[in-house]
């Protein structure tokens, strides 16, 4: 596919630095799903959308498509426009899919985990996508394989298979008893020859809406690739809820009671794309409210404001429209970087910096300079990025963070450092200030946030949102005898 469809929310930036060459310590994105029900042009369709989606996983792709009696599946390695071109899609014939895009932890990354899972069991062929991660596979797989299973992979999703594979109720009531066993933050598409399941976790922590194009039903992580093929936006899939298509239509069913809803804050401030609504809210928008909300709590006087790109550029308009100081390009993202080996070098990691991201000097020189970013994890991103300014000219350089601090790891499909390496977790915002090497340093309130992204209902618990990287309040259990893990494994 042509450079052009490329979303400019494809993450050279944020994805590759955030841990691949150790030059930025942004956090990783999980995965993406994207299903088709119902629609002769199945892989087409998902190809656009798995595109659209890319900024979630960039490792690995992966559809399979069914024709009413067979699979036809394709995963590899790599980004979507590499891993799939005009042949492979052509071979992909069927009229429902479910694809996947899939960002690891390191040592998971290899193709037998990309996913959609592919399995044979007695009533037929399984496909299984999901995005997030369960807290307690280790335990359940554990389990299993002490009583005689077989693993293929490494990845937490496939206890899914094995446990719908051992019932012997029919595939909606043994997939739903599976659902049930899982504990953790999921979003999952499961296919057979005759069937789609759509399922959420109880909380409804990783996000996943359905939209219509003709007749065709759509399942995907984000609305953005909803846009990308022209189709209607419905809703939100519910925290608990599994949907059912088959030949009979579509059946809305659940699996689990709805716990308090509690959809990851950090999509809201930084995962999503910010054409991509989220319990109704657009990002743009709700990012951009951030921005005013920080400029409320911490109004600074300065010459210009500017947000780190492209996830800070949304709230930087906000707190520049909110002060009235001229929001300016203060820094630029190179998106035509790709992968860059960097030497472990000091030197040579600060020229890594500024091969991705520069100041512009006739803007930020000899100004006051507020610069908004979503967050921070260890404080060397932002330490640098300040770094960038000053040695462009910038007389001051105060941050603004569109979050509050970052002190907890995350159990459900956000790959974040031991508590020990995020540096909000053991210092004080003057001591963060110090280290990053700015002239102030505020976060924004968690009230600020719930505010922000539209939490007014008052019987919305946190605005509907897990925090718990802020606060340490996780929505589930996430204690099973000592094996506790997090990170994306799906
Ligand atoms: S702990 Fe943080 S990153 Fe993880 S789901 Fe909750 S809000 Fe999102």
């Amino acid at each position: 596919m042509s450079d052009e469809i490329m979303p400019f929310w494809t993450g050279d930036y944020y994805n590759e630095g955030s841990g691949r060459d150790g030059i930025f310590d942004k956090l990783k994105e999980e995965c993406g799903v994207f299903g088709v029900f119902g629609h002769p042009e199945a892989a087409s369709i998902s190809y656009y959308g798995l595109h659209a989606l890319q900024h979630r996983g960039e490792e690995s792709a992966g559809l399979c498509v069914a024709n009413g009696t067979e699979f036809n599946y394709h995963r590899e390695m790599g980004l979507v426009k590499e891993v799939f071109d005009r042949d492979k899609l052509s071979s992909l014939q069927g009229d429902r899919s479910i694809g996947h895009v899939r960002y690891s932890t390191s040592g998971d990354s290899r193709v037998t985990n990309a996913q959609p899972l592919i399995f044979k069991y007695r009533d037929g062929d399984l496909a299984v996508a999901t995005n997030g991660n369960i807290v307690n596979a280790p335990k359940i797989r554990r389990e299993l394989e002490q009583s005689g299973s077989i693993f293929q992979t490494t990845s937490d999703t496939e206890v899914i298979a094995h446990l719908i594979a051992r019932s012997s109720k029919d595939f909606v009531e043994a997939a739903k008893d599976a659902l049930h066993q899982l504990v953790g933050g999921f979003a999952f598409l499961l296919m057979t020859n005759d069937k789609l399941l759509v399922a959420s976790d109880p909380n409804g922590l990783r996000p996943i809406s359905m939209a219509r194009l003709g007749d065709a039903y759509l399942f995907s992580s984000e609305t953005c690739a909803f846009e990308v093929v022209g189709a209607e936006i419905i809703r939100d899939i519910r925290p608990g809820e599994l949907l059912v298509l088959d030949a009979n239509g579509l059946r809305e069913d659940r699996y689990a009671e709805p716990q308090r809803k509690a959809l990851c804050a950090m999509e809201y401030i930084y995962f999503a794309r910010p054409d991509s609504d989220l319990n109704g809210s657009n990002l743009h928008s709700a990012r951009k409210r951030m921005g005013q909300v920080m400029a409320q709590e911490s109004f600074v006087n300065a010459d210009v404001v500017t947000g780190v790109p492209d996830s800070s550029i949304s709230a930087a308009i906000g707190y520049a429209e909110q002060t009235g100081i001229p929001y300016e390009l203060g820094l630029i993202k190179n998106k035509y970087t790709g992968r860059t080996f960097i030497q472990p070098s000091q030197e040579l990691r600060e020229l890594g910096v500024k091969m991705k991201l520069s100041a512009v000097r006739r803007v930020v020189e000899g100004k006051r300079v507020v610069m908004i970013d979503d967050s921070i994890v260890r404080g060397t991103t932002s330490r640098r990025i300040v770094n960038l300014l000053r040695e462009a000219g910038a007389t001051e350089v105060h941050v603004r963070i569109t979050s509050p601090p970052f002190k907890n790891p995350c159990f459900y499909g956000i790959d974040t450092p031991d508590r020990g390496e995020l540096i909000a977790s053991s210092r004080s915002i003057e001591e963060i200030r110090q280290e990053i090497n700015a002239d102030s340093l505020e976060f924004l309130s968690a009230d600020g946030l719930i505010q922000a992204v539209g939490g007014d209902n008052k019987d919305d618990y946190k605005g509907g949102m897990c925090m718990a990287c802020f606060d340490n309040d996780y929505p589930t259990r996430t204690d099973f005898n000592g094996e506790e893990k997090y990170g994306c494994t799906s």
